[in-house]
């Protein structure tokens, strides 16, 4: 597959200590994340080679930081009677997950994955910082209008085409690579480098064939590392 890279970016989503299971890096032990995806720690590989690609060919690397305040409303326990997996409406466009508590601002567990190699990345955008609202896309909170500035950042770079990695498959990369069509980009997902909650059962599944049917394109890293 060949690339225009002066006009592509790679947008890493998410991958942080709490969405991934207990692994050890540079001598130190790292806990599971409170809401780790199966195997999730296993993207780090392949996104580092194609970000180090994207570095040396001139395209943009961007990573997400799901950063949230210790009371926000995702939160299972902040909603008194209600647990984990629970559904809510918090006013946005879809019903609200009720998740563990994850990512919380400055806190070991949303720290980036210890075997992410960030240093080609051109910028970080952090996301979920408001407490009554969630934000599931890379690109606009779950409203569905309050913007990360994501958009504005890749059109100042005349971007055109995003290629999306990361973590969760079913909620943030998903919601990121449909809000990319909404916005007019050429958009692939790779998809040997993103895990999935798979919850409710069957939405990796799923949002896998809605992607698909959106016209998001599925490739794996190998097909742009060939060339
Ligand atoms: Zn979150």
């Amino acid at each position: 597959m060949i690339i225009d890279y002066q006009s592509a970016a790679l947008i890493i989503v998410d991958v942080q200590n709490d969405f991934c299971p207990a692994y050890i890096s540079g001598g130190k032990s790292y806990p599971e994340g409170s809401l780790a995806v199966a195997a999730g720690g296993d993207v780090c590989a392949p996104l580092n080679a194609v970000a180090k690609e994207f570095a040396e060919r001139n395209g943009k690397v961007i990573a997400t930081q799901d950063w949230h305040p210790k009371n926000h409303a995702s939160f299972a326990s902040g909603h008194p009677g209600k647990k984990v997996g629970d559904f809510i409406d918090l006013g946005s466009a879809q019903s609200q997950v009720l998740w563990p508590d994850h990512c919380i601002q400055g806190s070991e567990g949303a720290r980036f994955h210890d075997r992410l190699n960030l240093d080609p990345a051109n910028l970080i955008i952090r996301k979920g910082s408001n407490p009554l609202l969630d934000s599931y896309s890379a690109f606009f909170e779950n409203d569905r209008q309050t913007t990360t500035g994501l958009d504005g950042y890749l059109k100042a770079f005349s971007i055109s085409t995003v290629f999306l990695g990361g973590l969760a498959t079913d909620y943030c990369v998903f919601y990121t690579a449909m809000d990319a069509m909404r916005l007019r980009y050429k958009t692939y997902v790779f998809t040997d480098a993103v895990r999935g909650v798979d919850y409710p059962k069957g939405s990796v599944e799923q949002v896998l064939s809605a992607m698909k049917v959106a016209g998001i394109g599925m490739i794996t890293t190998s097909d742009i590392l060939q060339n």
